[in-house]
């Protein structure tokens, strides 16, 4: 399932360019636009839905997983992982993604 006016759906079709990181038949993973650190990644559901709560179990399985591998492979030691559902918890794309956002140490910039 995917929407036509969402980006995230654009960006899974390759309709919009986006530097990719990990993909799959279920989801895939990419560096965010507009970083908050270097590395800052979106893993989202292939399947198109607004919240956590439109997205069926076995299209989120493989999300924290890709995750992990990817707070791996950036090589951060802290980091955080956050899943935004609606404008008031500051949702602004309204296809469901998990952000892994390193936190770099002070004298790191975004480099
Ligand atoms: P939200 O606030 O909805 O949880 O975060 C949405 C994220 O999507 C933001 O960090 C924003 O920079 C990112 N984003 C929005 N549009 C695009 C896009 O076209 N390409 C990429 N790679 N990231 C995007
Ligand atoms: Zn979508």
């Amino acid at each position: 399932m995917s929407s036509a006016a969402c980006i995230f759906c654009k960006i899974v079709k390759g309709d919009i360019p986006s530097f990719k990181l990990f993909e799959s038949e279920k989801v895939l993973a990419f560096l965010d636009i507009q970083p908050l650190s270097r590395g800052h990644a979106l893993v989202i559901p292939k399947f198109h839905g607004v919240k956590l709560t439109d997205i069926p179990d076995e299209d989120l399985t493989e999300i924290l997983p890709v995750a992990k591998r990817i707070a791996i492979a950036s090589g951060a030691e802290n980091f955080n992982i956050l899943q935004n559902n609606g404008r008031i918890a500051h949702q602004f794309v309204d296809h469901v993604h998990f952000h892994m956002i390193p936190k770099p140490n002070e004298t790191e910039g975004l480099g």
